[in-house]
């Protein structure tokens, strides 16, 4: 059919007109999941103090040279040092300082001698320092020792902008004393429903009606993405509904409206109707399966994209075209979809040419993706994508893959080797 737009031309038509947000200021220690707008260069050394790897003893190593378990050196023991001690020590020449991991190193100590190595080994740890330690172990120096900035050196490019922040990324703008950090904006979605038939979670089943399942798996994805979503609600299948439905955004106009169902060409299906008389539409056909009726328009000037209603579809659709859009909202490159090569292990067929996302399970046989289906493909059916792992894509204008081809599959399961 000549009105169905490709997939990837669908995608450049809805993402010309997506702008970046801007960047915003965010506590570090709150910024899980943010897009940093900004390279973060690091304002202290880390370790920022030569520091002990180990409980032991701290020594100038030349001191204990030719120790071992048969002739052990004896030293006095001349300082404590416990973590979290702030002042400079200083080891006196013939003498061991007791240290414990992460204090700091005393001026004059090059080595640790780990507590095991020595015979306070067994006695116990805690309490008052015994006045003599003999060691059972010689040591070079910088054993055991953490040098500063091993880690991090001062000024070093740490953290590069566009990253997405990850709870270890959290712990070293933490470490490294940062209070404030530039993030992008998080694209504020709002997601609705539309559809009589559909209940909300706990209303009792009656004849006829389905549970919303789109709401729930579209704010998943959403928010995984890094969206805020706000949810209208299911819209009724009339065109007030669904125009009281849209109208909640005008107080605090979102970056994107998203919808699901509605918008083919049933007799009930008023989205396109409303948007098309309060906006406009760009186009409400694409190229692929599941998902053909997908719609990009604008509600009084808002992005909106409509999704099919079949859970399926309009989770595709979501994965195609909306979180693109979120990772441009973001500032981000906006196609970062997992692909890998698979060998098909059953015949595929595409019957009507257009781009095809089935459900499949991808396995590894000797290092190489083998591919199959998985479940009933019908696009309604939410338990087989359950079963999947990927979705196996045939390209627009392939209308069969025979098996032991091979075909790109997009990775849905991030724990999937
Ligand atoms: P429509 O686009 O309104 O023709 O809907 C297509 C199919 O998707 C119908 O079988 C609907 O019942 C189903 N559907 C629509 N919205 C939802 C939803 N939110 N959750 C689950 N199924 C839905
Ligand atoms: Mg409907």
């Amino acid at each position: 059919m000549t009105d169905l737009l490709p997939v990837r031309e669908a995608q450049e038509r809805i993402l010309g007109v997506i702008k970046s947000r801007g960047s915003e200021t965010c506590k570090a220690e709150l910024a899980y999941h943010r897009v940093l707008a900004e390279n973060i260069s690091s304002p202290l050394a880390l370790p920022p103090f030569n520091n002990s790897s180990m409980d032991g003893y701290a020594v100038r190593s030349d001191e204990i040279s030719g120790a071992s378990s048969a002739s052990p050196v004896t030293l006095p023991v001349s300082l404590d040092i416990p973590a979290g001690y702030t002042q400079q020590g200083v080891l006196a020449r013939g003498t061991a300082a007791r240290i414990l991991t992460g204090a700091p190193i005393p001026e004059g100590a090059d080595a640790v001698i780990p507590v095991e190595d020595t015979d306070q080994y067994k006695k116990p740890q805690t309490g008052p320092m015994q006045t003599s330690v003999s060691f059972y172990k010689a040591a070079k120096p910088g054993d055991n020792l953490r040098r500063a900035g091993e880690d991090v050196q001062l000024g070093q490019l740490v953290l590069e902008k566009g990253r997405r922040l990850l709870p270890q990324d959290v712990g070293v703008l933490v470490s490294l004393g940062i209070r404030e950090i530039q993030v992008y904006k998080k694209p504020r979605i709002a997601l609705f429903s539309s559809g009589d038939e559909l209940l909300l979670p706990g209303q009792p089943m009656a004849p006829g009606k389905i549970y919303d399942s789109n709401t729930y798996v579209l704010t998943g994805l959403l928010e995984d993405a890094g969206a805020e979503v706000i949810r209208l609600g299911v819209a009724h299948d009339n065109p007030e509904s669904v125009k009281n439905t849209l109208d909640q955004v005008l107080q605090n106009p979102p970056d994107l409206i998203v919808g699901s169902a509605g918008v083919s060409v049933g007799a009930f299906d008023y989205v396109r109707e409303v948007i098309e008389a309060n906006g406009s539409l760009s186009f409400w056909r694409v190229n692929m399966r599941p998902g053909k009726p997908v719609a990009f328009g604008n509600y009084k000037g808002i992005p909106f994209i409509g999704l099919p209603g079949n859970p399926v579809s309009a989770y595709i659709g979501a994965l195609v075209f909306v979180l693109p859009i979120i990772r441009k909202l973001h500032g981000l490159p906006p196609f970062t979809q997992k692909v890998v090569q698979a060998v098909l292990d059953e015949p595929l067929s595409s019957p009507d040419g257009r781009e095809s996302f089935y459900r499949g399970v991808l396995s590894k046989v000797d290092g190489v993706y083998h591919a199959r289906l998985t479940g009933h493909q019908g696009s309604g059916n939410l338990f087989s994508l359950v079963q999947a792992n990927a979705l196996l894509v045939v390209p627009a204008g392939v209308n069969r893959i025979s098996a032991g081809e091979t075909l790109s599959a997009w990775i849905l399961d991030p724990e999937l080797k």
